[in-house]
Parts: C-alpha cells; structure tokens; sequence
C-alpha cells in the first residue's frame, strides 16, 4: 500500500516537474511487469535504467514532433554565433521546461542578436520556458507558463571587478537570487512574509550567492528592445519590478507589474506574447 503510495506521487511529482518524467515513469511500470521476478535491488537497477532510456528517447525523439503538432518548439538550448542565447542552466532543456510558441523563438533570436551587435560577447539567457503539451497545463511555480506564449530571461551580471559576466547569473539556475531597491527607489507594495504567496524571499540562500551586480547596459539594451522591437514581434506583457525598470530608465505601456500573489521579477524578466 505504502509502495504504492509512493509510487503514485512520484509520478504526481514528475508529471508536475517535466510531464516527459510521468510518462516515462508509467511506460518503466508497464515494461517491468512484463519481466521475470528479481530481487529488489536487482529491480531498483532495472527500473532506474529504463526510466533513463524512456526518458532520454522520449525527450530526444518523441516529444519535439508531438509537442509541434501543439504548437510548441523546444528552445535551442547553446548559443551559437549567429544565434547568441541559451539556456541559462542545461537543466531547463533536460527537464523539459524549454518549449514555446515558435514566435517566441524567433523573438528571441532577434533579440540576443541585437543586444550582441550593440555589446559583443552577450549571451541572452533564458529560464523557464514553458511544458511541452497540454494548454492550461502550468509549469510550476509559474502559475501562467501553460500555453507556450511565456518566456522568462535572465538578467545580465557583472562580477567583482565591475565587468559583464557572459552567460553567468548570480545563481546557479537564474532564479532565486533577487535584486534589492536601493536608497531612494521604491520597494515593491508587497508585504515580507504574507502568505498564500509564491513571492519567497528565500532569505537563507542570499547570503550563498556570489556578488554580482546587476549589468545595467546589457539589461536596459534588453528591456528597451523587448518594449520597441519585441512590441512589434506580438509581445503583450512584460513583468519586471518597477523599481528595476525606472533604475535603468525605460517605461513602457507593456511593462507591468503582476501583483503580490505571483512570482516575484526582481530576479527575471517574464515576457508574453499575443495570442
Ligand atoms: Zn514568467
């Protein structure tokens, strides 16, 4: 009972993280009751292998053409010169998070390449895209990334020494590591420790993340593209904290900011597009 239990929330759990985990999962369950009994460590081995396989062939070759008959592309997840983004950790592209509406991919291109021309060497890194299927199906904990129209971006950093950092966050997957208003710039409205909140402060990891500054030429050169450029390529929304936009002096009718009860955006930029 207690195995199956388990078992079930596991699947829960991995259908939730990638959707490819669950079926990977549900395929490894059917092929193992097709095979001889084994002793339990012998069947731990056997069912770790196979979720592999399943999993790696289906991400590598069933999803895409599926997931494109929904509309959605997985985003390239290396830069190359012609095409200077990626993702800003492999394991948004190995857990599947990186599918959008093929507008979005072509946006993005046109957006790294113009922040590139004007600051050789920038690589435009995204987070969390969107699942492969299923309209309405969220990515969690982006409650709205279910419809392959959104897309988050890093910021730009600079290290120590005051230089831009290529393809480097402040934490190791991009998010989670927020920026703070400083003297004189307004604070976000929203209360410290409210609940019913996916606003985390993640207070204990802060003080783990190396020193880097947000890059504010690069990030402006971004925003400033995704409000002028990005407007005419279908974008609706941009959500980025207030204080940040003012900081580096762009306003736009696009930029909002999503409320208390959302993801915070003082770590990322959350870009959508039309429908
Ligand atoms: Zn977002």
């Amino acid at each position: 009972m207690f195995k199956r239990l388990a078992g079930l929330l596991l699947l829960v759990v991995l259908t939730l993280l990638t959707q490819v985990g669950g079926i990977a999962l549900a395929l490894c369950w059917l092929v193992g009751r097709l095979l001889p009994p084994s002793s339990p460590l012998q069947r731990l081995g056997i069912n770790a292998g196979l979720f592999a396989g399943f999993y790696v062939v289906l991400s590598l070759f069933v999803v895409p053409p599926l997931a494109a008959l929904g509309g959605r592309v997985p985003l390239p997840c290396t830069s190359e010169p012609d095409r200077p983004f990626a993702a800003a950790h492999p394991a948004f592209c190995w857990l599947n998070r990186h599918y959008v509406d093929p507008r979005l991919n072509a946006l993005l291109t046109n957006l790294s390449r113009d922040v590139a021309q004007q600051f050789p060497g920038t690589v435009t890194l995204f987070l969390d895209a969107n699942l492969p299927f299923i309209n309405g199906f969220p990515l969690l904990p982006h409650l709205s990334h279910g419809d392959g129209r959104k897309l988050d971006l890093a910021y730009s950093y600079r290290g120590p020494e005051g230089g831009y950092l290529p393809a480097q966050t402040r934490s190791p997957i991009g998010y989670w590591a927020f920026q703070q208003p400083a003297a004189g710039e307004i604070p976000s409205p929203c209360r410290a420790g409210a609940w019913l909140t996916t606003r985390w402060d993640m207070q204990f990891l802060q003080g783990l993340f190396p020193q880097r500054t947000l890059e504010p030429e690069r990030t402006r050169a971004a925003l400033r593209w995704l409000t002028t450029e990005g407007q005419n390529a279908g974008i609706e929304r941009i959500f980025i904290e207030p204080y940040l936009a003012a900081r580096l002096g762009v306003s736009s009718p696009l930029l909002g900011f999503q409320g208390c009860r959302a993801a915070r955006h003082d770590d990322h930029i959350h870009i959508q597009i039309k429908r």
